[in-house]
């Protein structure tokens, strides 16, 4: 690509340095991915753009990087893309192959030892790329593409760094709480910051991701279901547990429920509202713009990523 993606690993390190997390964002449509972007740029913050195999399956991951070249050329923030949950390898190779400058290899369903040597042979190949890495380790609950557990796993903090140590990963997912999918709590919303803490004792300074991270912000939720959707008691990560989560070592903050339902809220409003429409660029006209405007929210009040995208 003429002008390049961003190093993601660059990128967590200020986070890092500077005590927010940058926000990753799921997209499977050209329009969720410009809302994103021009997200990032009103806001002038960095922004990790993430696709899902699933959502690779749907699109193909050359297609991708070819509009991301045409994006990249108009675009002054930090950008990466990244692949979210890779399990293939073969799906991982093409996807690097193609542009992707960041991917994760998701061995967390794995046995501890075949999830270290999966992570290990994925870094090996992405690194003589030049290719960044992000492995997980324990498990969140929920479900999330092909990614589906109906238990928590806390990771454990020794484990973590041995892990980080033996695969060379750039970043690693952690289990604290939260889950994927919109129904993140049964009861009162906790996440376990004693186990953040002491991954970030024993790995000092080093970027740790936070997956099933969406807030499921009430007005979101509250104009999904008033436009003919169906989600009953859905309960996010409350903003108040995100923002703590930036200050410390995340540095990494996944969303993809809140786009998914923002988005598919908007265009059930906008037809609903206009019968008449068949035009689909007016309703992903409409979807697109107040996602775009929620993420710039996120970025803002939420990941604290604000500001940090360069631009003077
Ligand atoms: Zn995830």
């Amino acid at each position: 690509m003429s002008k390049s993606l961003y190093n993601e690993r660059k990128m967590l390190d200020d986070a890092y340095k500077n005590g927010y997390a940058v926000g990753a964002f799921n997209f499977s449509s050209i329009e969720v991915m410009r809302a994103i972007v021009d997200a990032a740029e009103i806001a002038n913050s960095p922004v990790i753009i993430a696709m899902s195999q699933s959502g690779i399956k749907f699109t193909q991951p050359e297609y991708i990087c070819d509009v991301m070249k045409a994006v990249l050329e108009n675009t002054s923030v930090p950008i990466s893309l990244h692949l979210d949950h890779g399990k293939d390898y073969e799906l991982i190779k093409r996807c690097v192959k193609a542009g992707f400058n960041s991917i994760m290899i998701d061995g967390s369903y794995l046995p501890y030892k075949e999830n270290v040597a999966i992570t290990k042979k994925v870094v090996k190949f992405a690194h003589d790329h030049g290719v960044e890495v992000e492995g997980e380790l324990g498990t969140l609950s929920g479900t999330e593409d092909d990614t589906s557990s109906d238990k928590i796993l806390y990771t454990n903090p020794n484990q973590a760094a041995e892990f980080v140590g033996l695969t060379g990963v750039d970043s690693l997912a952690i289990a604290i709480g939260t889950s994927h999918g919109a129904y993140k709590f049964k009861a009162e919303p906790t996440l376990r910051f004693d186990i953040l803490q002491e991954v970030s004792n024993l790995l000092p300074k080093f970027p740790i991701v936070l997956h099933g991270a969406s807030n499921v912000p009430a007005d979101v939720l509250a104009d999904f279901n008033k436009w003919g959707g169906k989600m009953e008691g859905a309960k996010g990560v409350p903003e108040e547990l995100l923002k703590k989560a930036s200050k410390m070592a995340v540095c990494k903050i996944n969303c993809d429920t809140d786009v998914r339902l923002r988005y598919t809220a908007c265009i059930r409003q906008y037809l609903i509202e206009h019968p008449e429409c068949f035009t689909p660029r007016e309703y992903l006209q409409f979807a697109k713009d107040n996602l775009r405007d929620m993420i710039v929210d996120k970025m803002t009040n939420i990941m604290g990523s604000a500001g940090f995208g360069g631009k003077k």
